[in-house]
């Protein structure tokens, strides 16, 4: 079954799927007239049929587009944790041909305006927990609707599991100028005319950072997410008789993909999680008798750590796997102990809308990307002289596919350095670097790109540094990523201080970044130093930096 796996495979670009030309929203509306009445979400003790969600999404696609004007190509910044509403406006701005942009609920103020500007949206759609971030967006960004949603209204009360505190949390009326309620919204039953949409529309917006430290929007249709969608599923076997945990972020390619859009593909049934508690995932699998739970590594790490787990209660599971981090390998050995699955890994990025690589179910190694997926075509090369390279050669992971995005949202400059032309096609540098073995088996070693996996959060020294600059006592700033046992790395930040900022502490600078950027950037370890080390062109040489951190742990 794999066999073209395990022949010298980068030569070879099988056309081996058809991609679906139907469009996302066209996936739900199946769905909904094959299985009206199955259970679609589950959300702290209330079922959601896809007659529901169809019915929900289309009321408040009508809302968007007769009430607020969202019409095909705008772009609606979509700003929640995981929630019925998140997936209800997720395919009400797809409903209406709208661009959705997905942006983390960690961010703070300085960072939703940033998103709200650079993509020109007028609208927005944000958990109530959040608006004391984004309201201040109204009116002083493109921003001018803010359709606001408690998590509460699909929630059951008196669960015997402990619900998050934004699920918890009392139900608020706004009544600011800009703010529609969500209830309002829906309750306008308006209805939308029908989608224009094409396979090839521009369909989502999901932001990563970069070298630059500005995020940028990445540009993916319709098809691209069809192509990563569908090759997710049939690789990993899924069926609509799979019930899912659904416990990453939504608003993060992987998590949109495996645990949203995927189930919403099949048919199965979604079991929500707003935010990872060990405790409630335990109880909700064997519960809901969970069979796939696609998730990132640090789970699994901190899942296999609860004293009161038993084989019993795991025993539905028939599929664990995830990327974003590598699964140490004594931890996928214990998985193994405890279930009998191996864990499925995954390699992918925003820029390819999750997976590329995936290891073949039955086949896994351990701390390994795995193998192309359907049809995509990926390449080691020399990241300088770009030439080719063979198995157990380290160099750069370029790719091209339909999973691949269409360029950086208004960055004509970065789009154009992203790609390279090889053998006559565009393929995408994905800045990794990894060899291959004999099999065809990616496995990463290192990254050309600036960026920090903190327990699979990505973190952008340029972005921690351009903020720490703001700071009135730093003088100088240089972000690398820290050696940490149990998060792989963590932020760590030098910074000079300037004359004024002479006592300040450790503390204080990090406090301030709390108040600056979203907690996961936030440099947990400050160093001072009188100079950073400066090439003769005068760049902070944060190599060499990072080279120090690392042979501290190897002593
Ligand atoms: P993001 O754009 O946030 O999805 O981050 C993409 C980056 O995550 C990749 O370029 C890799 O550096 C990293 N990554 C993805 N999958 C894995 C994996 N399985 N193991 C280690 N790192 C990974």
């Amino acid at each position: 079954m794999f066999t073209r796996h395990f022949e010298y495979w980068p030569k070879r670009l099988s056309k081996s799927l058809p991609i679906p030309e139907t469009t996302i929203q066209d996936n739900l509306e199946t769905t909904m007239k094959r299985y009206p009445n199955k259970t679609a979400i589950v959300f702290y003790g209330t079922e959601i049929t896809y007659k529901q969600l169809y019915l929900e999404v289309n009321k408040l696609a009508g809302y968007l587009q007769q009430e607020l004007g969202v019409s095909k190509g705008d772009r609606v910044v979509l700003y929640m944790q995981n929630s019925p509403q998140f997936i209800i406006a997720f395919y009400a701005i797809l409903r209406v041909d709208a661009v959705i942009v997905p942006i983390n609920p960690m961010n703070v103020k300085e960072e939703v305006a940033f998103y709200l500007a650079d993509c020109d949206a007028k609208v927005a759609i944000a958990g109530q927990e959040l608006v004391p971030e984004i309201e201040p967006c109204i009116g002083k960004t493109p921003l001018q609707h803010l359709i606001v949603a408690a998590y509460c209204d699909y929630a059951q009360k008196g669960l015997d599991y402990e619900v998050p505190p934004s699920v918890a949390a009392t139900k608020q009326t706004f009544t600011s100028a800009g703010i529609i309620n969500w209830g309002d919204a829906l309750s306008a039953d308006k209805v939308p005319e029908p989608s224009q949409a094409k396979s090839d529309d521009l369909c989502c917006l999901p932001y990563t950072s970069g070298t630059t430290g500005k995020p940028k929007g990445c540009m993916h249709t319709h098809k691209t997410l069809q192509a990563t969608l569908l090759g997710g599923i049939v690789w990993a076997h899924s069926s609509p008789a799979d019930v899912g945990l659904s416990t990453l972020p939504l608003f993060h390619v992987t998590g949109m993909q495996h645990n949203m859009n995927g189930p919403i593909y099949l048919g199965a049934t979604m079991v929500v999680m707003t935010r990872w508690d060990r405790d409630v995932a335990l109880k909700l699998i064997e519960k809901y008798r969970i069979t796939r739970w696609t998730n990132i590594s640090t789970m699994v790490v901190d899942f296999l750590a609860n004293p009161n787990l038993t084989k019993d209660a795991v025993e539905s599971l028939k599929m664990i796997g995830g990327g974003g981090a590598p699964l140490p390998e004594a931890v996928g050995e214990k998985l193994y102990e405890l279930t009998g699955l191996r864990y499925v890994e995954g390699y992918g990025l925003t820029e390819t809308m999750s997976q590329i690589h995936q290891n073949p179910l039955h086949r896994p190694k351990l701390q390994c990307l795995g193998v192309p997926q359907f049809d995509v075509d990926a390449r080691v090369v020399d990241p300088v002289t770009l030439k080719e390279l063979g198995p157990h050669e380290e160099g750069e992971i370029i790719v091209t596919g339909e999973q691949v995005f269409k360029g950086y949202w208004n960055r004509p400059e970065e789009t154009k350095n992203a790609f390279v032309m090889f053998e006559g096609k565009e393929f995408f540098r994905t800045g990794d670097i990894a060899r291959y073995d004999e099999e065809g088996y990616f496995f990463l070693v290192d990254r050309v790109k600036r960026m920090i996996n903190a327990s699979g959060f990505k973190v952008w020294p340029a972005e921690v540094e351009m903020t720490l600059y703001k700071h009135p006592s730093v003088q100088s700033a240089c972000v690398i990523g820290a050696p940490d046992p149990r998060r792989g790395e963590t932020v760590k930040a030098f910074i000079v201080l300037n004359d004024r900022g002479r006592g300040t502490t450790e503390e204080e600078i990090i406090a301030w970044s709390k108040e600056h950027m979203a907690a996961y950037k936030v440099p947990r370890i400050i160093q001072f130093l009188n100079e950073l080390p400066m090439s003769g062109s005068g760049k902070i040489l944060w190599r060499k930096l990072q080279e120090q951190e690392e042979q501290k742990v190897k002593g």
